[in-house]
């Protein structure tokens, strides 16, 4: 029932010689029309690109190249139902501003038409992604393709809005030197609720925030367009395009760590749900009885799975001793960790049973309790799935807590597509 991925997303740093990378695009891309345009002016061209304007059909041919590969024209134009020379217009034109290039490798045989096979060109844009704990900053550039070329971690000396904002800038702007950048996104635990386009953070329990409009924020405080989103959500968003869930239409992700928390994809977009709190799967109940959770509920899903509840329940201060005090026979640790694979194959069945997804991605600080009790998650999950249902692909996928970074540069390059 389970694979397995190692799912690296951060790659052996390497730059691109940022004056090369500067120079090619800046006559390619134009002025974006779109309000913090005007804001760039007041810094220097060298570091930073505006993404160009593009018609609806220019970016469905775009998309299809960046999440699925390169592609043949004649595919693109399956594909997109678009005419073959409705297509070879839109790509001149994304070819002009440098968004893809027309490759010769796919078709090697001089009988082929090499020239129709289109390329992304990953060096057109660089993202800054970040994501916000209470205590820290972790931030990652990464070009068109979501590949990391950089990063940066930063301790938060202040939790106040202002203070943190600043701290951003400073981080960007630190990344200007070598890369053009064309948008900033910034993730973190906490609702996220969309007033039209623009989000807003209702609430972040860890930076002891209320609503704060942190994307004006952050656009004001570095001249970039800016996203901002949940961080579990960040992380669904970027394994669906560019991560462990490419491909499938419908899909869910649970992060487990000091919290618990759930993304899902239905019909291939996020749901972000009426007031920002969709995936809340922290508090289902798993028994009637066992240990209680912070907020007093007998049984659930918190009360088992995450990381202080394990500590809790096993006596233990840390994760890593818990595991390897389990494996060599101690039975609080074991006990603690089996209960806690029982309540994730409950998340996993809920889930399941909801939105029927072609795959269900466990990742965060805290997989390894999955690797530990697959054997009761597993059962947990068949208990409790519905007879009518086959049987779920549940995949985990390492993490790295620059996860979270990639998926908000992710969060970035889809603000501005
Ligand atoms: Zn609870």
């Amino acid at each position: 029932m389970f694979t397995t991925t190692t799912y690296s997303t951060i790659p052996t740093l390497s730059m691109p010689d940022a004056a090369d990378s500067t120079s090619s695009r800046r006559g390619h891309l134009r002025q974006r029309a779109r309000g913090y345009a005007g804001k760039m002016s007041k810094r220097s061209a060298l570091h930073e690109a505006t993404w160009p304007e593009l018609h609806e059909a220019q970016r469905a041919v775009l998309l299809e190249v960046l999440i699925h590969g390169s592609r043949s024209r004649a595919d693109l134009a399956r594909r997109t139902n678009l005419s073959r020379a409705t297509l070879m217009r839109l790509t001149r034109g994304l070819v002009e501003l440098g968004l893809v290039t027309e490759g010769e490798t796919l078709a090697p045989t001089g009988r082929g038409r090499p020239s129709e096979v289109l390329h992304l060109r990953p060096e057109a844009a660089y993202f800054v992604g970040i994501k916000l704990t209470g205590d820290a900053l972790y931030a990652v550039v990464t070009d068109l393709h979501a590949k990391v070329l950089a990063s940066d971690e930063r301790v938060l000396e202040s939790r106040a809005v202002e203070d943190v904002v600043r701290l951003v800038a400073e981080v960007v702007d630190g990344f200007r030197g070598q890369f053009a950048l064309t948008a900033v996104g910034v993730c973190l635990a906490g609702d996220v609720t969309y007033e039209g386009d623009q989000p807003l953070v209702l609430e972040s329990p860890f930076l002891g925030w209320g609503t704060v409009a942190l994307a004006a924020l952050v656009e004001r405080a570095t001249g970039l367009a800016a996203s901002v989103s949940n961080d579990v959500q960040a992380l669904t968003v970027a394994h669906h395009w560019f991560g462990a869930g490419v491909g499938c239409t419908n899909m869910a992700l649970i992060a487990v760590g000091a919290g618990i928390g759930s993304g899902f994809v239905v019909n291939d977009h996020i749901v972000r749900g009426s007031r920002g709190h969709p995936g809340k799967v922290g508090h289902l109940l798993v028994t009637e009885h066992g240990p209680q959770c912070d907020r007093g509920h007998t049984g659930c899903v918190s009360a088992f799975v995450t990381i202080p509840a394990i500590l809790q329940n096993s006596g233990n201060s840390e994760l890593e001793q818990t595991i390897r005090a389990a494996a060599a026979g101690d039975e609080a640790s074991d006990r603690a960790l089996r209960d806690a694979g029982r309540a994730l194959g409950t998340v996993v069945a809920t889930l399941a049973d909801l939105i029927d997804p072609q795959k269900v991605i466990i990742t965060g600080e805290a997989l390894a309790v999955a690797r530990y009790s697959s054997a009761e998650m597993e059962a947990s999950i068949r208990e409790r799935l519905d007879p009518a249902a086959e049987a779920v692909q549940v995949e985990l996928v390492d993490f790295d807590f620059a996860d979270y970074a990639w998926a908000a540069a992710i969060g970035a390059i889809r603000h501005v597509i």
